[in-house]
């Protein structure tokens, strides 16, 4: 999508890690402007499948989620990170690695918000490794629910998580897709 792309180039920050810093339109400030493009996008991507529900993670893909929801007319559930260990049975459950904060959450979803009969599309700000992703595909089949895809603003393709989801047959959409970036010169490739 070259607006967003247009937008990274001009406004991402490349920092050391391989972690593209996009505070100023999506991680901190929000450009609700150009989320309600991604959306349209997303809703023509996928006009295919029958979603009737978003399910992202707290808390950078809760914005994005919210407004792409607006053109599926569905509502969105956020996966909540929690350190609590006493986690009941009303909740299905995983373990996700953040890639950002290097540590282990537990992450739940009350399992009166998915059910099997939902037909779900995953949205989220960032693929990296793929561990948010997988975590969230592993609640939806905890609860027999059927995963109509993936789609994601900014896909770092030079990690492996894309290219392992759609390995496993996972339909991804990524509205950019980056090939590599530097943090020495701040060059960012498109694919
Ligand atoms: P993964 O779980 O695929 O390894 O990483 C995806 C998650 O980590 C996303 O939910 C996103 O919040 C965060 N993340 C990964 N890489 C980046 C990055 O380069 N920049 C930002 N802002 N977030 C990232």
């Amino acid at each position: 999508m070259k607006l967003l792309e247009d937008r990274i180039r001009k406004e991402g920050v490349v920092k050391p890690g391989n972690v593209l810093k996009v505070d100023g339109f999506l991680n901190h400030q929000m450009d609700v402007g150009l989320f309600n493009e991604m959306g349209k996008e997303f809703k023509r991507l996928f006009a295919d499948c029958p979603v009737n529900k978003i399910l992202t993670i707290e808390a950078s893909g809760i914005g994005i989620a919210c407004i792409v929801a607006q053109h599926f007319n569905v509502p969105v559930v956020f996966a909540k990170k929690t350190q609590s260990i006493n986690i009941d049975g009303d909740v299905y459950t995983c373990k996700i690695e953040s890639y950002t904060h290097k540590r282990t959450y537990d992450v739940i979803v009350s399992k009166k918000y998915i059910n099997k009969d939902d037909h779900i599309l995953i949205i989220d700000d960032f693929l990296a490794n793929g561990c948010a992703v997988n975590g969230l595909i592993e609640l939806i089949q905890s609860a027999g629910a059927t995963v109509e895809g993936v789609g994601i603003a900014v896909e770092k393709g030079q990690q492996p998580g894309g290219k392992l989801l759609r390995n496993q047959g996972i339909r991804v959409e990524s509205l950019a897709i980056i090939d590599s970036m530097d943090d020495q010169t701040g060059e960012i490739i498109f694919r």
